[in-house]
């Protein structure tokens, strides 16, 4: 039976690389799509960011992969208007996803791209697994007599299901990155990871968070999987992602611990880009690969199509973002040449 992919293309350029994934995905196998609007396109339509139905149209799916959301047509500061994030929220909330995955692997062709020198880089292949549903970023906050408060909580169990995501997805090594000489959050971490580390077969080992941030520059080919809480996971994600170069790179996942992962690019829908031939697909691609591998346990093909992108950059494929003038078209003509 074909996989079932609930396909939401959203806003801004969301549609035009969302068009550009089908025609990947209809050259890799034999898929269901579904497709529904999600964003501002539904609140266009029925007045909501996320109805019932696209939900539960995604509950019942093997995968959800998204393009973007959003655009200045519904910005407001009006808190009773209907916001295009609200989808995304609904979606994490709805299908239960509390662990953010972001690859980190720069393109051979794009190694000069990055801030960082080639040397240093070259051979990155990281992917940072960040709990996205707890600790400060939930917990109690207030203002009280002139100060504000906001509170870290986490529990065993939350704390189990993150490094189990972690632990399922490391290949050599788990770098647990907490702050337990000062947190009690932290030490709690430290304990629990600990003990599941035991009964996996990886080089497991625990740095401060503020050491992760320096290592991450300094050796960054030393990592495989680099497992945190919420608020660190937000920082050193962003700071592994700069490694990379370009933010029209860049795929993320979000998966749960049953049901559908949702897959999207790390950008935005780029409303100044939108209609225009000019977004860059490889972050959408690469969140297709992501989808393969984490969603549907098709390794294969999430490698030929990584592998595809990366035959079409060497052979000089450039977007605007990326310093040329190849159209989303071209870029996808060009990636699907080498699959
Ligand atoms: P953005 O990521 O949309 O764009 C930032 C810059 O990067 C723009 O100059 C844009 O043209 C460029 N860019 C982004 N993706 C690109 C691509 N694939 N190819 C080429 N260039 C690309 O961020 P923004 O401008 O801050 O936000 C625009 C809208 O997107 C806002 O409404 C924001 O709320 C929304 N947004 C949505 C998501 C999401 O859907 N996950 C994430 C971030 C922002």
């Amino acid at each position: 039976m074909s996989a079932r992919i609930v396909t939401l293309p959203g806003d801004g350029i969301g549609p035009e690389i969302m068009a550009a994934a089908e025609q990947l995905l209809g050259k890799v196998g034999d898929f269901e799509l579904d497709e529904r609007l999600v964003g501002g396109a539904s609140i266009d339509e029925h007045g909501t960011a996320l109805t019932d139905e696209v939900l539960d149209a995604c509950k019942s799916a093997d995968a959800v992969l998204l393009a973007a959301v959003g655009g200045p047509k519904w910005d407001s500061t009006d808190p009773g208007k209907p916001r295009p994030e609200q989808g995304l929220l609904g979606l994490r909330k709805g299908l239960g996803l509390f662990a953010n995955l972001r690859p980190v692997r720069p393109s051979p062709a794009l190694l000069d791209a990055s801030p960082l020198r080639r040397d240093r880089i070259e051979g990155t292949d990281l992917l940072v697994v960040r709990e996205l549903t707890g600790g400060i970023y939930f917990g109690d906050k207030g203002r009280e007599n002139g100060s504000a408060f906001d509170t870290c909580v986490y529990s065993v169990a939350e704390i189990e299901r993150i490094a189990e995501v972690a632990f399922r997805f490391a290949r050599t090594k788990v770098t647990s990155v907490d702050k337990a000489n000062i947190l009690e959050t932290s030490r709690l971490w430290r304990e629990v990871v600990s003990g599941m580390a035991k009964e996996h077969d990886v080089y497991f080992e625990h740095l401060l968070v503020d050491n992760a941030a320096m290592q991450l520059l300094s050796r960054p080919v030393d990592f495989d999987v680099i497992l945190t809480e919420n608020m660190f996971g937000d920082i050193l994600s962003d700071e592994a992602a700069m490694l990379t170069g370009s933010i029209g790179m860049l795929p993320s996942a979000s998966v749960g611990s049953d049901g559908p992962g949702l897959f999207e690019p790390v950008h935005g829908s780029a409303p100044d880009i939108a209609g225009t031939g000019k977004a860059n697909p490889l972050a959408m691609f690469g969140s297709v690969a992501m989808m393969l591998r984490y969603g549907l346990g098709r390794e294969s093909e999430a490698v030929g199509i990584e592998s595809a992108i990366d035959r079409a950059l060497e052979a000089g494929l450039r977007t605007p973002d990326l310093g040329g003038d190849a159209t989303t078209e071209d870029a996808t003509k060009a990636v699907l040449s080498y699959l």
